[in-house]
């Protein structure tokens, strides 16, 4: 580098540079750092500029070359991973960072198989939909406590990370996996229990297998065959992996959120039920059950019934079914369930079958034309048989609906649509309240109250041709999620520059909030505008859009012309056309008094249980496993909800209490992010669809991400915490310095580190840092 020939002469006053200039120019002068050819040419452009006296040297070509510098600086030459063929690890040291450039670095990883790449702290893992040799004994090994730059970037890093993290800071961690459907969150999830279990020294195996049976029964229950993913979430989990503050994991617990209900009585074109009923309906066919269970291996009940499934040998036949329920018993009997619990829980999933083949006609009497029969009693007795209540009763309670009026009882008739709603309305609730309950079942007899890394993997943004209230409720929970990430990566830490007067460039990125208002703001957003339009009884789906369009004054909402009852939301994640048909009625999820007597009145002890508890209609329910407990008798009578009045509550209230409940759960915890990227539609193996791509990095932000990583200090720890946690690196152990600035920078200089600030009350550090500090620590 040659200084030209006729520096300003502001060259040599550097006190009139600003600091990041300074200590720019006094890198390149005087440590003689080595260029890259852009650097040169911009920095001699700069001088250029400055000799000719014509412009003052612009802000943002100065941002860049400190920037570059940085990049340079930091991870320097040997500390800037690439491989042989030049394929970065760390998107944030890309030379040039546009969208072309981390997508086509994306592209270049995914076709060697290297599907994972960091931003900075964050991970990126793009569905290779095959199997990878990625995650053997040998690579578990190889991600423990190491250097994060010592590897590729792997998903077990963020394990390691996380767990360290715990370590180190006697905090909890949350990390949370985001994505659409099918762009592997739920994989990710279960790699990162894998690795979790074996970095909190599971020795014992058991536990560490009942971690992952649990794990897997649950999503027995709460997935689904969709359009889009053979084993698609239908249902938030957020799990946490519980530590000792020695690190030793001592059990695990789940808690899940707004399980798709709906899905048991009805799916749409190319989807099936709960993986679950496939699993027992072929595993009793095995075992010669199916009679016991009034289910019959020739005629597929209404409720599994699609394009794909439409006899019964398709199911009795298929032997990865019979695995899994081979799984799901083995599951059951690590949990500690009884034989006859067994059976009372295949009473209750088989009840829920024969209620779906139970048919109506209509009865014309004297006075009522709306009159409804049962069309098939064999059914009906089936069905009551397996719930164990009188048929009798349950044809009452189906046919007709008691209504109160001045102090007398009267029963009303029910015309066959509302018997047929009531019959799904008995399916859905009881299928809900065994999924919390099985959840709640998985119990220990010790509580663990120590360190925790929670995981969250949630059902992931939904975009199909018809889109109902399910969906709503799925896009939102993603946009709750995108908020956060928002939050933590861009707004927080921008607010922080300001606060503590730390120079840093302002980072644009795309705000959802506008979105989160229009859904959730009271009393004017659409979940409220929804719930009330339910209190109406006159109310009809096409009030409620109307209500929709006169209320939300949004440029993000609008009326799709031609779709009756449509509406049109753009999220972060694109623009979906919803229908609002079933809105209203999804949304009050009323299970009849008259039902709900009845089962109470089962001989069934599972069935009374679940109908006599007020358990939420849509649930979230807390699972705790612990090293001890097999044999609990699990009887637990935690009820989050207790005291919730069923009868007021909707789906939309409690949806709302849900987010809050998850979200004060995340917070808590420090945040780790991994982003799964779906490559294509096809689900096909070495497909990388630029476009499809591109989307998803730019509604994600991560180009953004990159930016602000970059030239942002992700980490900004108080003064005084950052020298009780470090000051052995410059200190005598045994006398913690004062937590004054002053010591902060003598810990920063002893260490090397470069390129840290100072601000008011805290001390600013990049991603790379803190990672660098704690491994110098357990060296220590
Ligand atoms: P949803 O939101 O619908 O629940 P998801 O993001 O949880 O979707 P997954 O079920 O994790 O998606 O992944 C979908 C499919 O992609 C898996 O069934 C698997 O076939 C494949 N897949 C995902 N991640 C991996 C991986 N790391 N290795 C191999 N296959 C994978
Ligand atoms: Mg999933």
């Amino acid at each position: 580098f040659k200084i030209p020939r006729n520096p300003p002469p502001t060259l040599y006053q550097p006190e009139l540079w600003s600091d990041h200039f300074n200590d720019f120019i006094c890198k390149c002068l005087i440590k003689d750092f080595e260029l890259r050819p852009n650097v040169l040419d911009l920095l001699q452009h700069v001088f250029i500029r400055q000799i000719l006296g014509r412009e003052r040297i612009l802000q943002k070509q100065l941002m860049e070359l400190i920037d570059l510098n940085q990049q340079i600086g930091t991870t320097g030459k040997t500390r800037y991973r690439h491989d042989a063929d030049d394929l970065l690890e760390d998107l944030v040291t890309l030379e040039v960072l546009d969208e072309n450039s981390v997508t086509e670095q994306l592209q270049r990883r995914y076709a060697k198989d290297q599907i994972y790449t960091y931003v900075g702290d964050i991970l990126i893992a793009v569905n290779p939909f095959h199997k990878m040799e990625l995650y053997s004994p040998q690579y578990t090994k190889m991600y423990i406590g190491a250097k994060r730059t010592a590897n590729p970037p792997h998903i077990f890093a963020v394990a390691d990370i996380a767990y360290q993290s715990m370590v180190s800071y006697n905090a909890d961690q949350c990390i949370v996996i985001s994505g659409e459907s099918g762009a592997g969150k739920t994989e990710s999830a279960h790699l990162l229990v894998e690795q979790l279990t074996v970095l909190g020294k599971a020795n014992n195996r058991s536990l560490q297998e009942k971690i992952l049976l649990v794990n897997n029964l649950v999503e027995a229950f709460g997935n689904a065959c969709t359009a889009i993913n053979d084993n698609s979430s239908r249902f938030g989990k957020y799990l946490e992996m519980k530590f000792t503050c020695g690190g030793t994991v001592v059990g695990a617990q789940i808690s899940e959120y707004l399980l798709e209900k709906s899905r048991v009585v009805h799916q749409a074109t190319g989807e099936k039920n709960f993986h679950i009923f496939y699993y027992i309906y072929a595993g009793l066919a095995e075992r010669k059950k199916l009679a016991h269970y009034k289910l019959s291996d020739s005629k597929t009940p209404k409720y599994l019934f699609n394009e794909h499934i439409k006899l019964g040998p398709d199911i009795v036949n298929n032997t990865f079914y019979k695995e899994q329920f081979d799984s799901v018993e083995q599951c059951f009997k690590v949990i500690g369930f009884t034989l006859e619990v067994h059976i009372l829980v295949y009473s209750t999933l088989a009840a829920i079958l024969n209620s779906g083949d139970i048919e109506f006609a209509s009865v014309a009497s004297e006075h009522q034309t709306d009159k409804s029969n049962i069309s098939n009693i064999a059914v009906l007795e089936n069905a009551a048989s397996l719930l164990c209540i009188r048929p009798d009763e349950l044809q009452e309670a189906l046919t007709s609906h008691c209504v109160v009026a001045r102090g007398e009882t009267i029963v009303r008739p029910n015309t066959v649509e509302k018997a047929t709603e009531v019959r799904d309305a008995m399916g859905k609730a009881l299928y809900g309240r065994l999924f919390s309950w099985i959840v709640n079942r998985i119990n220990t007899l010790v509580c663990v109250c120590g360190l925790n890394i929670g995981i969250l993997d949630i059902f992931g943004f939904e975009n199909f041709k018809r889109n109902s209230f399910e969906q709503l409720c799925i896009n939102i929970a993603n946009e709750q999620i995108q908020f956060y990430f928002n939050q933590h990566i861009f707004a927080w830490e921008q607010d922080e520059y300001l606060n503590e007067d730390v120079d840093a460039r302002v980072i644009e990125y795309e705000d959802n909030r506008p979105l989160l208002d229009l859904f959730l703001q009271k009393p004017m957003g659409m979940l409220s505008l929804l719930d009330e339009e339910s209190r109406f009884p006159q109310a009809t789906d096409q009030t409620l859009v109307e209500k929709f369009e006169d209320n939300l004054k949004s440029k993000n909402f609008w009326r799709p012309k031609r779709v009756d009852l449509g509406f049109g939301i753009h999220h972060y994640a694109g623009k979906v056309i919803y229908n609002a048909a079933g809105f209203l009625s999804k949304n009050r999820d009323t299970l009849p008094a008259d039902i709900v007597l009845l089962l109470r009145s089962s001989e069934n002890q599972l069935i009374r249980k679940l109908v006599t508890h007020p358990l939420t209609k849509t649930g979230k329910h807390t699972c705790v496993l612990c090293v001890q407990g097999d044999t609990g008798t699990g009887e637990t009578t935690h009820h989050p909800r207790e005291s919730t009045n069923m009868r007021t509550q909707t789906v939309a209230s409690y949806f709302r209490y849900s987010l809050m409940d998850l979200l004060s759960k995340m917070v808590a915890g420090q945040p780790h992010f991994v982003r799964c990227i779906k490559p294509n539609n096809d689900r096909q193996a070495s497909k990388f669809d630029r476009e499809k791509v591109l989307v998803q990095l730019r509604y994600t932000g991560v180009l953004e991400t990159a930016k602000i990583r970059r030239q942002g200090y992700s980490h900004r720890i108080l003064y005084a915490n950052f020298v009780n946690r470090y000051y052995i690196l410059a200190f005598h152990a045994h006398k913690e310095p004062d937590a004054s600035p002053e010591t902060c920078a003598a810990i920063l200089e002893k260490t090397k580190l470069e390129n840290w600030v100072l601000g008011k009350t805290k001390v600013f550090l990049k991603y790379h840092h803190v990672e660098t500090l704690n491994l110098m620590v357990r060296q220590t």
